[in-house]
């Protein structure tokens, strides 16, 4: 059974989302702040972390930034702040999602069934991408070119190992959400922008593999 940890400080939205994830056959632990998850964590190991933002004591993007450092464990956000700041920055700490509240517990619950999805996909996929002089291991989840190793997140690595698998070819932003989230994705196409500058950071001056804009439209690698 996956278990799901919810960290959520308002007891009526706990309650609430560890019910209704219960009832769709999830083992949920419920905290209502960040120091219970990390001795949880640490115990007994998670599946997948929805973390609120605002908390008492560490908030949501400190508590991803202590867990990233020793897991990859796949975590959406949730937040009452709408603002470009936390939705940047939370991918940018590696969140793997991230929803504003109000939400319903079912579209929390096609969020998570899409990383699970996803996850299952990845553990049986095997091989390399390769493109001028990058490579992606997709069983290791990193990226080479040459003897340099880049770390990318998650969500940079199925970007580009999306994009490499179809180079030449152009995808509209809400295409590459669809890509890389897993789902039709109703969020912001903004989210792709970030990504790609991310990735464009860490290709730029290390290898030849350049992702183009493709005006009006989207982005391309180059064939
Ligand atoms: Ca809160």
């Amino acid at each position: 059974m996956r278990q799901i940890h919810v960290v959520e400080d308002e007891k009526g939205v706990r309650e609430l989302l560890v019910r209704y994830l219960e009832h769709e056959g999830y083992r949920v632990f419920p905290h209502a702040d960040g120091e219970g998850l990390l001795a949880a964590i640490a115990q007994q190991g998670a599946d997948l972390i929805v973390l609120d933002i605002m908390l008492p004591g560490l908030d949501g993007l400190e508590l991803c930034k202590r867990i990233r450092a020793k897991h990859q464990t796949p975590i959406i956000f949730v937040s009452a702040r709408s603002e470009e700041f936390d939705r940047i920055l939370g991918i940018e700490l590696g969140g793997d999602d991230y929803l504003v509240k109000p939400f319903s517990p079912r579209e929390l619950l096609a969020r998570i069934r899409a990383i699970f999805r996803r996850i299952e996909q990845q553990v049986a996929e095997q091989g390399t991408a390769n493109h001028l002089d990058l490579t992606l291991d997709f069983a290791a989840r990193i990226a080479r070119v040459g003897t340099l190793t880049l770390e990318l997140t998650n969500k940079e690595f199925e970007l580009l190992k999306f994009l490499l698998e179809n180079k030449g070819r152009a995808f509209t932003r809400e295409q590459l959400l669809t890509a890389v989230w897993g789902y039709s994705y109703l969020g912001d196409s903004r989210s792709v922008d970030d990504l790609v500058r991310r990735i464009r950071k860490k290709l730029d001056g290390v290898s030849q593999v350049e992702v183009a804009t493709v005006w009006g439209y989207g982005y391309r690698v180059n064939a």
